[in-house]
């Protein structure tokens, strides 16, 4: 906890800690922009800021992680082109001001522990930390639907990434030993519960990074887009993607061109594998749900084109121990992480080989994280 930094900058006295944490999508890859369904947790890697309300209208926050301080007035808070850390708190304090909340300043000290560009969302941890705080601060009472909304409109229209509402809505809404039920359209979210006992939920790092700007996903985006509305020609009342049934689609993709009918067959099985995954962890049937992950990765390594040899790897190693329910690139996929389903006996193991045959594969060390889906997003009194 940055509580030690906060005494230290800001001085002796009352203080609260917020936290935010990171996320993993355990099934329903690239159908957040193509309206469908997504099945996060929230994760035990999170951000912490550790703050009091101030007498006026600065935040003024240090960072652990970068070593830096530095402060922002709320009256006279502008569009700017800064590309540093204080622009996300900034956009979050934009983005409830947008919405017609009166904030107050506080004095901050931040620590996370979501690895950076990851793909766990460290950018939504940070947002929903400082959110909760400002929130506090200024004694607003704000329904978690809507502070993701808000933290989604800060990343999307002041740090400017056109991201899906997914990590906001995740990193607030997910609970203790549950994963979180997402229509990505409508925003009706649901918890389904993921038993701690049975299963624990392994990311892998393949360390190899691509920017999304750099990756086909911009083509994906066009291709999805495209399929659509050619299916759409024959279906005049299909909305989006979620709309398309399997036996729907099958009628028509044969009048697809071959690209475009692989793109949104992934996309309309992946939204039909997320729905099974929810009635499967409603039952308790891992195995089902650990085998509706591996098709989820074959389908975005064939279909969607979105997978890369050492993801390719990770996963076949993973598959391979005795003890894993499934395993499928998580995010957007050409570099990233894996998310695996392992029983907690066999994670020792998963551990040695997959690190192992990873290395020998590829010569490059994967970062392996252990997870149980944790508790949204808090705010509580640590000091008097
Ligand atoms: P990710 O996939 O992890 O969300 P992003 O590029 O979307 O990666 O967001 C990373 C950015 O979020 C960082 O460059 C930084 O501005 C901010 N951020 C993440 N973690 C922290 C942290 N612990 N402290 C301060 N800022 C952070
Ligand atoms: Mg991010």
């Amino acid at each position: 906890m940055p509580l030690t930094t906060f005494i230290e900058t800001f001085g002796a006295g009352a203080a609260f800690l917020s936290r935010g944490p990171g996320r993993v999508n355990l099934i329903g890859e690239h159908t957040d922009y193509n309206g469908g369904y997504v099945l996060p947790a929230a994760i035990s890697a999170e951000v912490q800021l550790v703050f009091r309300p101030s007498d006026d209208q600065t935040v003024d926050l240090v960072s652990l992680d970068f070593n830096h301080r530095d402060s922002f007035d709320l009256d006279h808070l502008v569009e700017t082109d800064r590309k540093d850390w204080l622009k996300y708190p900034m956009a979050v304090a934009w983005a409830l001001q947008e919405e017609g909340y009166a904030l107050r300043g506080i004095k901050g000290a931040m620590k996370g522990s979501v690895p950076i560009g990851s793909g766990l969302s460290s950018s939504a941890a940070v947002e929903v930390a400082v959110c909760m705080a400002l929130c506090h601060a200024a004694e607003l009472k704000v329904p978690r639907e809507k502070l993701a909304r808000i933290c989604h409109k800060a990343e999307v229209e002041y740090v400017g990434l056109k991201v899906g509402i997914m990590d906001q809505f995740a990193s607030l809404l997910g609970r203790k030993g549950h994963v979180l039920f997402l229509d990505c359209t409508t925003s009706d979210n649901d918890l389904v519960p993921l038993d701690e006992s049975k299963a624990r939920i392994v990311v892998c790092d393949s360390r190899i990074r691509r920017e999304l700007t750099e990756s086909p996903y911009n083509e994906r985006r066009r291709e999805c887009a495209a399929a659509f509305k050619l299916l759409q020609r024959h279906l005049p009342d299909i909305k989006t993607y979620k709309d398309l049934s399997i036996p729907e689609f099958k009628n028509y993709a044969d009048g697809l061109p071959e690209t475009l009918r692989k793109r949104a067959r992934h996309v309309v099985t992946e939204n039909g594998r997320v729905l099974h995954g929810v009635r499967a962890l409603k039952t308790g049937n891992l195995i089902m749900f650990g085998a509706l992950m591996d098709a989820s990765h074959d389908s975005l390594r064939d279909d969607y084109e979105a997978s890369c040899p050492e993801l390719d790897i990770l996963v076949e190693l993973a598959r391979d121990v005795h003890g894993t329910y499934g395993s499928r690139l998580t995010g957007a996929g050409w570099g990233g992480c894996t998310v695996s389903l392992v029983r907690p006996d066999a994670v020792e193991e998963f551990t040695r080989r997959v690190s192992e045959g990873y290395k020998a594969q590829t010569g490059r060390s994967a970062g392996i994280f252990v997870f149980s889906p944790a508790e949204g997003a808090t705010v509580e009194r640590i000091l008097p």
